[in-house]
């Protein structure tokens, strides 16, 4: 019987974490908690820091310089307590090869004891996974898929997926993969996995942390983030030839009169700061968490506008 957490401690709990490569600060994490039943999405661009970060949660790096607690365990110190209730599918799917995909569910289910066959079978199915085909024929998708279903198939309590959506068709992802983690959520498990995708962190997580350079520059719940970000259109009197700057916008783009901003202030505080600058409000709407990512990291990812981290919750 798989011991549960308190319903009030953490799952994931990580303390002023700080990993080097070198002179290359991959992580430097204050604070990241994850708690039971979330579906917690980390998201950031080439480098960012998300698959160090995994691997610090696995176990398979150890915290240089601060600490990270999985079930109340140091993952690095006590893996077989740790990864026993964990499914990962890792970064690069390494399965082997040579094996047939019937004969990898069966070695698989060995270390597991609370391996759901009819489960793993459902999902095979599901999957249009052929049993007789060898691994290092699949697909990159079949290859996703694999690595999703030995992750899955023991139900673990805290499921760790890095990239899950690489090689999926959009289909399959939609369909399969966010009803898969949604469901997971549903049963009171936990899943913790990083994306490119904003439109699928939106979709899918209800709590997400945004990385830049190692760090996460915003974390919170997906429905405040987005309930505290607004996409505001402005008209201005005369033509501006640079970006008005308004305290509140986080991005501003545009040319002339109209200029459109992503920001994290209220209406009335940036009616009236534009108002100083001779513009008004002509448009507003929601913004995506695309939207956000953009306007806080940067389009190329690492030129961060904001480094501080911002609390949302
Ligand atoms: P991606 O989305 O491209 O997979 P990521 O957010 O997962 O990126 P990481 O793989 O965690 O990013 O890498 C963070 C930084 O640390 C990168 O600059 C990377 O080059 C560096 N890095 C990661 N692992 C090593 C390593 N073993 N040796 C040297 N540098 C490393």
């Amino acid at each position: 019987m798989n011991q549960q957490p308190l319903n009030h401690e953490p799952v994931i709990e990580i303390s002023h974490l700080s990993r080097r490569f070198g002179f290359k600060v991959a992580v430097d994490v204050t604070s990241l908690k994850v708690h039971r039943g979330q579906v917690f999405g980390l998201v950031g661009a080439n480098g960012a820091g998300k698959t160090t970060l995994i691997k610090h949660v696995m176990g398979l790096l150890r915290a240089e310089s601060g600490s990270v607690r999985v079930f109340g365990l140091d993952p690095a110190s006590d893996p077989v307590a740790v990864l026993r209730r964990i499914g990962f599918l890792s970064e690069d799917r390494d399965m082997p090869g040579w094996m047939r995909v019937d004969e990898l569910l069966r070695y698989t289910r060995a270390f597991h004891r609370d391996w759901d066959k009819d489960y793993a079978e459902s999902l095979r199915e599901r999957f249009q996974l052929d049993p007789s085909a060898r691994v290092k024929n699949l697909s990159r998708g079949e290859l996703a898929k694999t690595g999703l279903l030995l992750a899955l198939a023991h139900r673990p309590e805290l499921l760790v997926l890095d990239e899950p959506s690489s090689g999926l068709d959009p289909v399959v992802r939609r369909e399969m993969l966010e009803a898969i983690i949604r469901s997971v959520a549903d049963e009171g498990r936990t899943v913790f996995f990083s994306s490119h995708l904003l439109d699928e962190i939106e979709r899918a997580s209800d709590h997400v942390a945004m990385m830049a350079g190692g760090r996460v520059i915003l974390e919170g719940r997906v429905e405040e983030i987005l309930e505290s970000h607004h996409r505001l259109t402005l008209r201005f009197a005369a033509p501006l030839s640079e970006p008005p700057i308004l305290a509140g916008a986080l991005l501003m783009t545009g040319a002339g009169l109209e200029w459109t901003a992503i920001c994290n202030a209220g209406r009335q505080e940036m009616e009236s700061a534009a108002a100083k600058l001779g513009g008004r409000i002509v448009e507003e709407a929601a913004a995506s968490l695309d939207d956000i990512f953009l306007a806080r990291v940067g389009s190329n990812g690492s030129s961060l506008r904001r480094s501080e981290k911002q609390e949302v919750s």
